[in-house]
């Protein structure tokens, strides 16, 4: 008789923990629930690039002198500057100029130091490519103006501070996911 009243207390010591661990679990699902996932389904959702986000770089080829200086300051020697001498007028002349982003750390030290402004770091992030040879972009290619996906209307955005506050789970103050439309 006494060892069955023994393992009754048992079995009713190992329920208890077991409906224990399934508390638990419940409450971790239910926090959860209150959550919004801090994933995005891309590609028909996007998010809006920070203000000073550094995205692929645009080149203004009529404004280059061909001066190096953007190869100089890179840290690894990126930009492909090719130019002649016109012994007329004493200047150079750039005849191309390309950067290879699929090589770019994206630093913006080019950017920086330019002296004529002619480079400058787009919105654009979206620089995947089956053949790695298609990011060696060219004058006209890095001259082509950034694609804003705030004027996609086939697509929702949505802000980086929104995520962010997904990720911390401080997500009913407002509802700032905007669609392109407004
Ligand atoms: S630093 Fe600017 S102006 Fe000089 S070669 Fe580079 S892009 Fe052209
Ligand atoms: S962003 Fe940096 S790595 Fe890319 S070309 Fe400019 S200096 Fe070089």
């Amino acid at each position: 008789m006494f060892p069955t009243l023994i393992k009754f207390r048992d079995y009713g010591q190992q329920a208890i923990e077991a409906a224990k661990y399934i508390g638990q679990g419940f409450a971790v699902t239910l926090d959860h629930l209150n959550r919004l996932p801090i994933t995005i389904q891309y590609p028909y959702e996007k998010i809006v690039s920070s203000e000073r986000f550094r995205g692929r770089i645009h080149f203004e080829f009529d404004k280059c002198i061909a001066c190096e200086v953007c190869v100089r300051v890179c840290p690894i020697n990126l930009p492909v500057v090719d130019w002649k001498l016109i012994k007329s007028i004493r200047k150079k002349q750039l005849k191309s100029y390309s950067t290879d982003f699929g090589v770019c750390i994206f630093r913006g030290n080019c950017v920086e130091y330019c002296p004529t402004n002619c480079l400058s770091m787009t919105e654009e992030y979206e620089l995947s490519s089956y053949d790695r040879h298609e990011l060696n972009y060219d004058q006209m290619a890095s001259g082509r103006l950034p694609l804003s996906i705030s004027q996609d209307f086939s697509i929702q955005t949505i802000s980086a501070s929104y995520l962010s506050k997904r990720a911390m789970g401080r997500h009913s103050d407002n509802q700032t996911i905007t669609r392109s439309a407004n």
